[in-house]
């Protein structure tokens, strides 16, 4: 039988979780458990070239550390963890039916030729000859018009932010599959998505803008719009964004520090765990957690100081 909820968590493996990941899969843990869903991992190693060997193995080795255990997404455990480099012909598929449904078209224009806008300013939508040599594969956002439109598809009731309303003219044709044939994070995601049966998606709000073309996907691809959840990133003192590009701390590897790093990530999602619980295992102190989860006392704000609340 389905399950009513199914969440999961999927780390790009370009480096090791930081503090701004960690918070992401706690949150996204939790709010799985709490309400007695499953919870999946996902490594999106579409672009293998940007991620280290190793650094897979790494990410889920310090889920692990953190207590963040894992579902299956096979029904004989076969398979615990999906990677997007094996999903090819999954990806294939969907391109062609995006093309049949005219929700994509060909370009081969470079980033050079479009210098001085904001947005690919899409030439190759109208075309009449398709390009010969190597090319892309952008969504052409002009087809949101066959599936309710702009507003419907590029509007929706997030959980932690309330309604929010993009415009996908502001996003842009965004690229599905790359001219070096790489496939694109919005294409995987949405397949994979559906593929995996994960009915609510929580992650951090610096994905937010790429929800509009994820619901158009959706739509052309006749797949189901999982719920979403955008969450605070977690800013370093100097005010920037955690993230690997900024060479954002590693998470600790010693058995104490765990345990106070992830009573801290509990604090910063607002959750106000007991301070003796600092002392307990990443088990306990998630058990302890889960019954008492409250997106609601996690906040709006868009931004949390990683030093605070000390
Ligand atoms: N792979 C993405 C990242 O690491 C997250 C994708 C998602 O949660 O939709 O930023």
């Amino acid at each position: 039988m389905p399950t009513a909820y199914r969440g999961r968590f999927a780390p790009t493996p370009s480096g090791p979780l930081h503090a701004g990941s960690l918070l992401t899969a706690v949150a996204s843990y939790l709010d799985a458990r709490h309400h007695d869903g499953e919870w999946l991992v996902r490594v999106e190693d579409i672009d293998l070239p940007r991620c280290p060997s190793g650094a897979a193995d790494t990410i889920l080795r310090q889920l692990e550390a953190f207590g963040l255990e894992w579902d299956t997404d096979t029904p004989d455990m076969t398979r615990d963890v999906r990677y997007q480099s094996h999903r090819n012909d999954a990806y294939a598929t969907a391109l062609e039916q995006l093309k049949a449904n005219c929700a994509v078209y060909p370009c081969d224009c470079s980033r050079k030729q479009w210098r001085g806008f904001s947005l690919y300013p899409g030439w190759c939508r109208t075309r009449s000859t398709p390009p010969c040599g190597a090319h892309a594969w952008r969504l052409d956002i002009r087809a949101a018009e066959q599936w309710g439109g702009n507003a419907a598809v590029a509007g929706w009731e997030d959980r932690l932010q309330g309604h929010v309303q993009l415009d996908l003219a502001t996003l842009g044709d965004v690229v599905l599959k790359r001219r070096d044939s790489l496939w694109a994070y919005q294409l995987a995601v949405v397949v994979d998505d559906a593929d995996q049966g994960i009915t609510d998606v929580v992650r951090g709000l610096d994905l937010l803008d790429n929800s509009p073309w994820q619901r158009l996907l959706q739509a052309a691809l006749g797949l189901p719009m999982p719920s979403l959840t955008h969450l605070p990133l977690i800013t370093a003192d100097n005010g920037q964004k955690l993230s690997k590009q900024n060479l954002a701390p590693a998470l600790p590897e010693a058995p104490d520090a765990i345990r106070q790093r992830l009573h801290h990530t509990l604090k910063l999602l607002g959750q106000h765990p007991p301070n003796e619980l600092v002392d307990a295992s990443p088990a306990e102190q998630l058990a302890h957690a889960i019954p008492r989860w409250s997106l609601a006392a996690v906040g709006k704000a868009t931004a949390l100081s990683a030093s605070a609340p000390s």
